[in-house]
């Protein structure tokens, strides 16, 4: 027997932060809504997220004396996007940050740790991580908030087709059990099916450099088959060469696994990357990840991440697992660092010199990393190192959307019916997303594509 209706107000496809958001408020605003996942478990990539979240003007920046506005943030997003997005998304996804992120706290019950975090991009400290680092509470505390609201989330239930009826959407035609089925939907149908990056064929059309050799750190779900689908009833796709990949991550282990916290959270900020070609640092480490990634495939080999002692200890994360795997490794000296490495001793040495000077005018005369006031120079034993690589992270590119949400077709005109949000959508981030923004954007954009697709 299906366990689905024959027909629902509103389908959501996708049961990720973006679906689930759409599908909260949909409800909240009176519509009869039915989630479908193609796959056993709900989440797609939110599940395995970190769940870390940017917002403006909060309390937690007040208290620590963090100077904020809407207006930085977006100047931020759109500088790192290289002005490859449309400013009305971005406002929006800025104006309801601070929105969004309350909602997780009082509606989603979820805890923050207390400090506010910067990443690579962000002009000031406004990035918040659960205390718990992982992504997984908000999902499960959403598909929780589901059950209590009455709304089905289906799984192992595959949309395979949109169907038109005189340019408007009626139903889509879902594999289910291996057998195919109609849902027709009365309202709206609301997109939210994720990414592309582990869709290799497709990811590599648009950049060849993204072939089987990158990994990722996405699920096996993130493929671009709706999209396609999309595609062919005519909605247009905008920025799809614009795929993030993450420079913080460890060649030593698959997946996205338990290096980028040694790599985002302390090497960027409190330490250095080393070019093994060189023996030089080569880029400003608090770039955004395209700057960083962009430079990472210029060397043509996998590069070096290393901090020292109070690094470490500034960062504060326990990184014990990671070394216990190999995955970060400690050295007693830098001299034994250059000889595991095949660096060139006295030019590694002189550039750790030449850097630890910089701390003298707070002045990175090299690559230009700001160095503020908890950084450091490198001196303390022991050291950390991890051997870094890019891996393909997020899909900046995707549906065109507009304001509301709406899917837009070839002529900039809405699709009727057919809304979007989330990592399947484009036109937010463009050229490189900053840290953060991405679980920020299909929260905000989540809650629109639901409010939205109800009235
Ligand atoms: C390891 C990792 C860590 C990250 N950490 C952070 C972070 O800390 N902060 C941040 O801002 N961003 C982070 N990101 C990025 C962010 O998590 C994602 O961009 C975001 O979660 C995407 O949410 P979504 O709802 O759009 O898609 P997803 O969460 O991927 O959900 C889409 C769902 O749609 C389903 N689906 C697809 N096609 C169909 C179909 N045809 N029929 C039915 N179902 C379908 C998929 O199975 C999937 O479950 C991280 C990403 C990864 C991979």
């Amino acid at each position: 027997m299906n366990p689905f209706p024959s027909t629902t107000e509103i389908l959501v496809i996708g049961s990720g932060y973006a679906g689930l958001s759409a599908a909260i408020e949909a409800h909240r605003a009176h519509a009869r809504v039915l989630v479908v996942e193609k796959m056993a478990a709900p989440g797609g990539n939110s599940i395995i997220s970190d769940g870390g979240i940017a917002a403006v003007n909060t309390e937690e920046q007040r208290v620590q004396g963090i100077s904020d506005s809407v207006e930085l943030m977006i100047a931020d997003m759109r500088r790192a996007a290289q002005y490859r997005s449309d400013p009305k998304l971005v406002k929006l996804v800025c104006e309801h940050s601070r929105e969004v992120y309350e909602w997780t706290k009082t509606e989603f019950k979820i805890r923050y740790r207390s400090r506010v975090e910067i990443f690579g991009g962000h002009s000031v400290a406004r990035c918040y991580t659960p205390e718990s680092v992982k992504g997984v509470d908000l999902l499960l505390s959403m598909v929780r908030k589901c059950d209590e609201l009455g709304i089905k989330i289906i799984r192992k239930c595959t949309v395979t087709q949109i169907v038109l009826h005189q340019d408007e959407i009626v139903s889509v035609i879902v594999d289910y059990d291996g057998r195919n089925h109609e849902i027709a939907v009365a309202k709206a149908l609301i997109v939210a099916a994720g990414g592309y990056g582990a869709d290799i064929a497709f990811r590599e059309r648009y950049d060849a450099r993204l072939d089987e050799t990158v990994s990722t750190t996405n699920k096996a779900s993130a493929d671009a088959s709706l999209l396609r689908e999309c595609m062919r009833i005519g909605a247009q796709l905008i920025d799809l060469d614009c795929i993030q990949c993450g420079p913080w991550a460890s060649i030593d282990e698959k997946g996205f696994g338990l290096g980028p916290l040694f790599g985002d959270y302390v090497v960027f900020p409190y330490g250095i990357l080393i070019s093994r070609r060189t023996s030089r640092r080569f880029v400003n480490e608090l770039a955004d990840r395209k700057i960083i990634s962009d430079e990472m495939f210029r060397q043509k080999e996998w590069v070096i991440g290393l901090a020292d002692q109070q690094g470490m200890d500034t960062g504060n994360w326990d990184l014990s697992r990671a070394i216990e795997r190999n995955i970060v490794r400690r050295f007693d000296s830098l001299e034994d660092i250059a000889h595991t490495y095949e660096l060139n001793v006295r030019v590694f040495l002189e550039e750790i010199e030449k850097y630890n000077r910089f701390f003298e005018n707070d002045s990175d005369l090299d690559f230009d990393k700001p160095l503020t006031q908890d950084m450091h120079p490198i001196l303390c034993s022991p050291f950390y190192v991890m051997r870094m690589w890019p891996k393909v992270h997020t899909t900046l590119g995707g549906l065109k959307i507009d304001e509301q949400a709406r899917v837009l077709n070839i002529h900039d005109q809405p699709i009727k019916k057919l809304f979007a949000a989330g990592e399947i959508t484009g036109g937010i981030h463009g050229a490189s997303r900053l840290g953060s923004c991405a679980i920020t954007e299909c929260l905000v954009f989540g809650r629109i594509a639901g409010r939205n697709a109800a009235k």
